[in-house]
């Protein structure tokens, strides 16, 4: 065996097992329990005091195969590795103890003296089913569902149900919100200078520039095209112009620099604070109609 370091030998071997986030089980020759870990209580139910001591075959764990046949008196995977000493895997199902059965993967090894005999045998199982799976199609539903493909900011549909809430609270609770609306400037001129493919990649440097300028809790997303609308919630009419401005700046001092070309864009802004009980779609028109009059100002600038 390699060198051992000095930081593994301090390692309390059974608190890492105990510690460890499969489940861990291990029993003596005759299939007894003999160490059972806290993720194995938080798969099985069973707590170790419930198990220990037990035989694996007799107590409540009963494992099964897909066909639902019991595996304790043959094809039990320990007791195959406490006859060869040999390691192996197989997926299974074990019975919660709230009744239900929890497939599983389970792989076992020997555990061995000193001098090299069976002593026993390691199990570990980790949770072999789908649930985490669902999980996860969910997200990437929502993420399809909310999320701009292009620059992976919120999307309209997104925006519009954020603009609701907090017209929402606005309401209820008088909690203050504005809005901005940025449009990049001359942005068809830049397809055309440089192409569609570099005129995407400068509206995620925008969309980027856009997003990491604001705060964790404020809301930019792409209102469409070369639109963009940031949600700002708990601010006055002075700090929503600050930021604004800020943004403003940001993207100006970006850029996309090539071999061959350099890409830098300008941005209007129209900024209006939500008045008390005004409509979302009123409020929208103001701030398009303040873009608008930034553009008519000469571009790159901000009108709040
Ligand atoms: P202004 O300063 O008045 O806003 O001028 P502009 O050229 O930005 O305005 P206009 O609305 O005439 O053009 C917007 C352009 O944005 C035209 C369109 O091709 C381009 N555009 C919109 N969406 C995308 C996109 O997803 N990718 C790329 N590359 N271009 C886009
Ligand atoms: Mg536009
Ligand atoms: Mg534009």
């Amino acid at each position: 065996m390699s060198e051992i370091h000095p930081l593994i030998r301090r390692v309390d071997p059974t608190g890492l097992l105990d510690e460890l986030c499969d489940a861990v089980y291990c029993v003596d020759r005759a299939r007894r329990i003999i160490f059972w870990n806290q993720a194995a209580e938080a798969l099985s139910g069973f707590a170790a005091g419930e198990v220990m001591g037990a035989r694996c075959s007799d107590n409540a764990l009963v494992h099964v195969d897909a066909q639902g046949k019991s595996l304790c008196q043959h094809g039990c995977p320990l007791q195959h590795t406490l006859g060869d000493g040999e390691k192996r895997q197989s997926e299974l199902y074990l019975r919660h103890k709230s009744g239900h059965r929890v497939p599983v993967l389970v792989r076992v090894s020997p555990l061995r003296d000193l001098d090299g005999t069976v002593a026993g045998a390691i199990e570990v199982f980790s949770d072999n089913s789908t649930r985490h799976l669902l999980g996860e199609r969910i997200t990437t539903l929502e993420r399809l569902a909310m999320l701009d493909q292009l620059t992976e900011l919120p999307n309209r549909r997104y925006l519009e149900m954020s603009l609701a809430l907090r017209h929402n609270e606005q309401q209820r609770y008088g909690w203050p919100y504005g809005v901005l609306l940025a449009d990049i400037d001359h942005f068809k001129a830049i397809n055309d200078r440089f192409g569609h493919e570099p005129g995407d990649r400068a509206l995620r440097m925008v969309a980027r520039t856009l997003q990491y300028g604001s705060r964790a809790f404020d809301m930019v997303g792409r209102w469409g095209g070369e639109e963009f609308l940031g949600i700002v919630s708990h601010v006055d009419s002075g700090q929503l112009s600050a930021l604004a401005e800020r943004l403003r700046a940001l993207v100006q001092s970006a850029r996309i620099v090539s071999a061959a070309d350099s890409i830098q864009v300008t941005i209007s802004i129209g900024a209006a604070m939500a008045e008390p009980g005004e409509e979302v779609d009123h409020l929208l028109r103001r701030v398009d109609a303040r873009l608008y009059q930034a553009k008519a100002n000469g571009r790159n600038q901000v009108v709040a």
